[in-house]
């Protein structure tokens, strides 16, 4: 059975304490990242954690982020397409904004803050949105079922 098919992805998921052992939790999103092919983020509770963890690995931004909050959504919306490695074979169109600002820890308890813009502002907003319980499919305007062998990125 894949990692990915969880009943988690509906569930809204808790913030980790402080001096919480998450170990396990990362790796196990360590080895359900890699199961999707190109998968570029992933959610906690993709992999059956209900906790407050996000992972994103596109190339040279690559963080986990434990608690992340989106501080600010701003400069317009655009119409992303998006898959998810929790539903394979379908690609969601789904309205982003097009800039966030975010902050959260790292496993060790520094704090992280960005201004995204682009994929990485997309992706953030995907995996937050899956801490909530809400997948892309859950708020596309449109679902598209591929075709094999399309080529679609599979984003988290
Ligand atoms: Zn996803």
């Amino acid at each position: 059975m894949s990692m990915l098919t969880h009943t988690e992805i509906k569930t809204v998921c808790t913030p980790v304490e402080p001096g919480e052992d998450i170990n396990y939790i990362i790796a196990k999103m360590n080895i359900g990242i890699r199961e999707g092919k190109d998968g570029l983020g992933l959610a906690a509770n993709q992999v059956g954690e209900t906790k407050r963890i996000i992972m994103v690995d596109n190339g040279s931004f690559k963080h986990i982020f434990l608690n992340p909050v989106i501080t600010r959504r701003y400069g317009g919306t655009i119409n992303s397409r998006e898959g998810c490695l929790s539903f394979p074979g379908k690609t969601a169109l789904v309205v982003r904004h097009k800039q966030i600002t975010m902050e959260g820890l790292s496993p060790t308890g520094e704090k992280l803050a960005f201004k995204l813009k682009g994929l990485n502002a997309i992706i953030i907003q995907h995996e937050v949105d899956h801490l909530d319980g809400i997948s892309c499919m859950d708020k596309a305007f449109k679902v598209i079922t591929n075709k094999v062998s399309s080529g679609e990125p599979e984003r988290g």
